[in-house]
């Protein structure tokens, strides 16, 4: 997270603090992500949350179904484009699958990160490159690690440079030298 943050404002450096803030805030979110697929993980947790919100909405929908009041209910979507609802949609049961997968599998694969990309078509571009940014450091970081990451499901590429374990060393001095790199990105744009 707080690496596809820092990688995020490395790599899209602007002197706006809005765009800062939308940088770091959408990197992390592309670095949480992928992790979905570990219960434990701050992804899964936020995924679940979405979830029980998508869950609420369609119970509410069936109801109004249920009570013939299906007009008055879908009215609040009347102004909504459709083909944004449909990438929405898919972006949920892209992410429900993925957090069904095993841990480094799918969600780290390519093919993961460009139908995300994909679906989220409708976002601003600093958005878009940011989450993108956050996803593919992620990717790179886990690649040190012994556990393997499955690059391409299609063509089945599993990597690991086998140089350091989860949670090691290695990882907290990486999540340090994140947070220091972050807090002098945001210094440097607050006086540029
Ligand atoms: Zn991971």
């Amino acid at each position: 997270m707080i690496i596809g943050a820092t990688s995020s404002l490395f790599f899209l450096p602007t002197n706006r603090i809005s765009a800062t803030i939308i940088c770091a805030s959408f990197g992390a979110l592309g670095g949480l992500i992928l992790d979905i697929d570990t219960r434990k993980s701050k992804g899964a947790v936020l995924f679940r949350t979405v979830k029980k919100a998508v869950e609420l909405l369609l119970a509410l929908a069936l109801i109004a179904i249920l009570l013939g009041k299906e007009k008055d209910f879908f009215r609040v979507f009347d102004s909504w484009n459709w083909w944004n609802v449909i990438c929405l949609a898919s972006l949920f049961l892209l992410y429900w699958y993925g957090s069904t997968t095993p841990h480094r599998s799918f969600t780290h694969s390519i093919e993961f990160v460009i139908l995300n990309t994909f679906l989220l078509y409708f976002l601003p571009n600093l958005f878009l490159c940011a989450f993108l940014i956050g996803e593919l450091s992620h990717i790179v970081l886990d690649l040190f690690n012994k556990k393997h990451v499955t690059l391409s499901v299609l063509f089945r590429i599993k990597v690991s440079l086998n140089l350091a374990s989860a949670d090691g060393i290695v990882d907290r001095t990486l999540s340090f030298l994140g947070i220091v790199g972050l807090v002098i990105l945001f210094v440097k744009t607050l006086f540029s």
